[in-house]
């Protein structure tokens, strides 16, 4: 059977950056605090609390202790609280998310309300909002969008969670577009995330089964399973090689894999290798 490993499969740079960043401030710091985890994997989140990174729900006192803000990025009220708590502050949000943060925080600036389209409770969509200084909307699906709350509106920026699908946000613009005169669209979906749902279009017509590795905390695969899902329906979403089922592979003559940006390496080489040698 042939292994199709999709070019985009696992760590984009974001993830990479906050991983190393953890590690160097791990090399020069016994007390490193962090409020859940540096990205959605918990493979990369053990390794790095055996390191000694500490995950804590609440901050305390935070003399002599260095507070780790991950790659989604924190609200300002949480970062306020770091610095009054008096913790060392190392930022190791994502580039692309800062700049979602900045697009957001602009268009408030220029009067409009800023509308994020991204799930409600995931840690990237909180950081967004706690960014802003004004109540934003946020609209998780074209199902839910709060007309009530539109009408009131006349001057409106969309910003998007940065792992969003497009095509899912593109059937909410359009939704939007009638109800809202003046209405700004930043497409603020990032680069690896675009690159890695673009294969996601190709693979699953071309290979009969596709794996997609990753944690079922990261929306990124989430949304790669689902991309996959609607192509092909031998699509399977795993966390590890623990996770697959022979009887998947009957009669298939060739297997797609991908793998989320939060996923290390080493777990997509043992889904493969776990693969070869069941078929
Ligand atoms: S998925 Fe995109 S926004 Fe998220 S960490 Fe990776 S590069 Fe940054």
């Amino acid at each position: 059977m042939k292994i199709n490993l999709a070019k985009s499969a696992g760590f984009c740079f974001g993830v990479t950056r906050a991983i190393d960043i953890a590690y160097k401030t791990l090399a020069v710091n016994k007390n490193v605090y962090m409020l859940g985890n540096i990205v959605h994997n918990e493979v990369v989140a053990q390794k790095l609390e055996e390191l000694g990174l500490k995950k804590i729900k609440k901050l305390g006192c935070g003399k002599n202790k260095v507070f780790l803000i991950r790659a989604h990025g924190a609200s300002l009220n949480i970062i306020g609280q770091a610095s009054k708590l008096e913790y060392t502050i190392v930022d190791a949000t994502c580039p692309m998310v800062k700049e979602i943060h900045k697009i957001g925080r602009a268009a408030e600036d220029k009067g409009n309300t800023v509308i994020i389209i991204g799930d409600k409770k995931h840690d990237e969509v909180r950081g967004i909002i706690g960014q802003l200084k004004k109540r934003s909307i946020v609209i998780e699906n074209a199902e839910n969008i709060p007309r009530d709350k539109l009408k009131k509106i006349k001057k409106a920026s969309i910003i998007v969670q940065s792992t969003q699908n497009l095509e899912k946000v593109l059937q909410i613009l359009e939704l939007l577009q009638p109800q809202i005169k003046e209405l700004k669209f930043f497409n603020t979906i990032c680069q690896p995330t675009r690159l890695k749902q673009q294969e996601m279009k190709n693979m699953p017509l071309e290979n009969d089964v596709i794996i997609i590795v990753g944690s079922k905390t990261s929306a990124n695969t989430k949304r790669l399973y689902e991309i996959s899902k609607s192509l092909n329906n031998r699509s399977y979403w795993v966390q590890s090689r623990k996770d697959i089922k022979p009887v998947w592979f009957k009669g298939a003559n060739s297997v797609g894999i991908t793998a989320g940006a939060s996923t290390p390496e080493y777990t997509t080489a043992e889904v493969i290798d776990y693969i070869k040698k069941i078929t």
